[in-house]
């Protein structure tokens, strides 16, 4: 087979050369029907009823949303569009998009540009081959799309067609939750409330809305898209099921923060300049760890236009990589034995004049106000870790947690030393100094001052504290964010009912009730702290002790979402009814199997249709060398070298063949089972062990087979050659 010649490779020019450099202020969010520009185009009254209906919950009128539509259509058209979409984000995990025309005919041979406040409004797409969990029978398909106005339209441009693109939720026609922005929508209502109520309690009468803000730092690979098409496996299932690592990994650590390639530059600039366009604040680029490997991260937003702006920006980053000749990989896992990718979800409150709940203040009362949001969410995470476990579970994720690089699949939380020694104190009802900080007496109990610590950093937790927000670093790279942050919505929102029912039954002094209650609580939830290194074997066993969850695999974490604990939870929330969570449920266990059953395919494709040729190919080179250096210079030449290798590759072929016909074996017996919970616990315990098995046979031949005649790029080649 003939391969990239790694000179042709990294002699291609990919010198982008720009026409002018414009400033970014200049052309920020020019392809979104912004606040800004709805004030410029929308008549003042529809602009003030729309700002309301947003920011109020009202409810749109069709009068109102003929007049948007126009304008919006009026706007788009400048823009060049010639079609609009509902935006959605099903089941999928992607977002999903069926284009209309504006054109419409008005008699024979002439058309107008047409938009109606409906159609904004109200879709109703073809939408039977959606993932719905049994909700959605075939015989009754029908799915809506309904317009999310709080996410701004957006304008989309693909090769020359261009397209107006609405965000909007996706339900079925009983009114159940298909997709992943509605449960989102929904949780940042509960939390809203539940937070203002806390709020209110504490004595903060003036906040009337709260709202959670999520800030990804997206992780992806690139390689040359010529190594990408010659790789099934990366084609099919976005991460090398067989390939041995490069002789040189990522120890010498020199590619973290390293100075960035300039074909690599060259491609972020452009990622960056689309993303500038959809307003979406792109703020810091670099490389990671792992070679090839790179992040990108926005400045935080409110969670809704957080979980829309990360679908663009994965949309982006593959897009872009096109143009360049490059291809983005966004599995949690495409190479072996190389650092994964995840997505650090960074999390927070913030009340409706901008102030981050988790910012401690300066005066003693907003530090009882932070130590109380601060402590329901460490009891948030110490009830429902089971939960958020699952909310990050996926076969791709599957590989890359606890691997040594990425948080166990152990769900603790990390407060470091300052505000461990705080609750310390605050729970064995000491007055002490916090650390060097002043204690500031409120003259019912004591309430240290905390000080935003932002060095006090670990990186090997799953669930960190860091300074005024948490990060939830076990969220895989290529996942949907909505879902974790549904789970940590929902369960920061009853955590604060809890604690305020609590601090309500101990009397009219709210600062000593607050004091009582947060002592009481974080004796009971002081399990789930943890400050120490979570990669070691040795957290493993003292979480067990702890009682922590510790579900390793997706099939087992997953059940987390339907006990009754969580059912009650979501429902009792108003997020996810019973019905739509364990549709959500069956959703994710059958993607579990579907992927884990794409990759045995293409796994036994690659051994069968490649390796085993061209093994046997090389075998053959081996048997004749043999045979005509015998047969030149004499049958009792030494042919040693020839011949240990021979008996090293039919040794190792024969073992790929036999491990591959058990895998076949396996997933054969598997479909025979019917309860897909069962299925998927059978192919993760007895399939994924034999496939990991069967790679190191076949990455043994990778390092034995003559490199002229293997088939697949390698590591070496896919990682280093830019
Ligand atoms: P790192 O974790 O890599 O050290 P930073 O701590 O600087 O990086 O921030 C990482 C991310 O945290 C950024 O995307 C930023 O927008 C986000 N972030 C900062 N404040 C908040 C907040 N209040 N809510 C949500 N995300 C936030
Ligand atoms: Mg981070």
């Amino acid at each position: 087979m003939k391969k990239v010649s790694p000179v042709i490779a990294s002699e291609r020019s990919y010198i982008v050369e720009k026409e002018k450099s414009i400033p970014v202020s200049e052309y920020y969010g020019e392809d979104t029907f912004s606040y800004k520009v709805m004030q410029e185009k929308l008549p003042k009254e529809t602009y003030k009823k729309l700002m309301d209906i947003i920011h109020e919950g009202k409810t749109l009128d069709i009068e109102t949303a003929n007049i948007v539509a126009h304008a919006m259509k009026e706007w788009a058209i400048s823009k060049g569009a010639t079609h609009f979409a509902h935006w959605f984000q099903p089941m999928t995990g992607m977002t999903a998009e069926k284009h209309d025309s504006f054109a419409d005919p008005v008699g024979i041979g002439e058309v107008v540009e047409k938009f109606s406040g409906k159609q904004l409004v109200q879709g109703e797409p073809d939408a039977s081959s959606f993932p719905s969990g049994g909700i959605r029978a075939t015989f009754e398909a029908r799915g809506y799309t309904a317009w999310d106005i709080s996410s701004p339209a957006f304008i989309r441009r693909c090769g020359i067609s261009t397209t107006l693109c609405i965000p909007t939720v996706f339900i079925s026609y009983t009114g159940e939750a298909l997709d992943k922005k509605t449960p989102l929508l929904r949780s940042n209502k509960a939390v809203s409330k539940s937070a203002v109520n806390m709020l209110k309690l504490l004595g903060n009468k003036k906040v009337k809305k709260v709202f959670s803000t999520l800030g990804p730092e997206q992780e992806y690979f690139l390689i040359d898209m010529d190594y990408f098409y010659k790789r099934q496996d990366l084609l099919l299932c976005g991460r090398t099921v067989v390939g041995a690592p490069p002789a040189k990994g990522q120890e010498l650590e020199d590619q973290y923060f390293g100075s960035i390639k300039e074909r690599i530059s060259s491609y972020m600039h452009d990622v960056e300049e689309e993303l500038f366009k959809f307003g979406i604040p792109a703020k810091t680029r670099h490389n990671e760890v792992a070679p090839s490997q790179f992040e990108i991260a926005p400045v935080f937003e409110e969670a809704n236009l957080a979980v829309d702006h990360n679908q663009l920006v994965m949309d982006t980053i593959k897009s872009v990589a096109k143009k360049h000749g490059l291809a983005a990989l966004l599995h949690e896992k495409p190479f072996a034995r190389i650092n994964g990718s995840g997505k650090h979800l960074n999390w927070s409150l913030s009340d409706d004049s901008g102030n981050n709940l988790l910012s401690p203040g300066d005066k003693p009362h907003d530090n009882l106000q932070f130590l109380v949001f601060l402590i329901a969410i460490i009891s948030a995470v110490y009830k429902h870790a089971d939960i958020l476990r699952a909310s990050v579970s996926s076969y791709a994720n599957d590989h890359r947690l606890g691997a040594n690089e990425a948080p166990p699949a152990i769900i603790s939380v990390f407060l470091g030393d300052q505000l461990t020694k705080i609750l310390a104190d605050i729970e064995a009802g000491v007055v002490t100094k916090a650390t060097d900080q002043e204690i500031i007496d409120l003259g019912v109990s004591a309430v240290p001052v905390v000080s935003k610590d932002n060095t006090d950093r670990n990186r090997t937790s799953p669930f960190a504290f860091t300074g005024n927000k948490f990060e939830f670093r076990a969220v895989g790279s290529s996942q949907s964010i909505s879902f974790p942050a549904v789970v940590i919505n929902t369960i920061v929102a009853e955590s604060l009912d809890d604690l305020a029912e609590k601090i309500k039954v101990k009397g009219d002094n709210i600062n000593q009730a607050v004091f009582d209650v947060l002592k009481a609580e974080i004796k009971q939830i002081k399990p789930v702290l943890f400050n120490g290194d979570n990669y070691t074997k040795e957290w493993e066993v003292e979480a067990a002790k702890r009682k922590l969850p510790n579900a390793k695999t997706t099939p087992v974490a997953l059940k987390a979402l339907i006990t009754d604990k969580a059912l009650n939870l979501f429902k009792k929330y108003e997020v996810l009814s019973n019905v739509e969570l364990k549709s959500r449920y069956l959703i994710y266990v059958e993607k579990y199997i579907k992927a884990l059953e794409i990759e045995v395919k293409c796994l036994k494709n690659v051994c069968l249709s490649q390796i085993v040729p061209v093994t046997s190919a090389y075998q053959k080179t081996l048997t004749d060398t043999i045979k005509g250096i015998r047969d030149t210079i004499g049958g009792k030449s030494d042919v040693t070298v020839q011949q240990e290798i021979l008996k090293t590759s039919m040794d190792l072929l024969n073992k790929v063949y036999k491990t591959m016909k058990e895998i076949l074996t396996q997933v054969e017996t598997a479909s025979a089972i019917h309860d897909e919970a069962k299925k998927a616990e059978m192919l993760c315990s007895k399939v994924k062990t034999k496939m990991d098995e069967l790679r190191e046979y076949v990455d043994a031949l990778e390092e034995i087979v003559d490199d002229e005649l293997w088939p697949l790029p390698k590591f070496w080649e896919m990682l280093f050659i830019s």
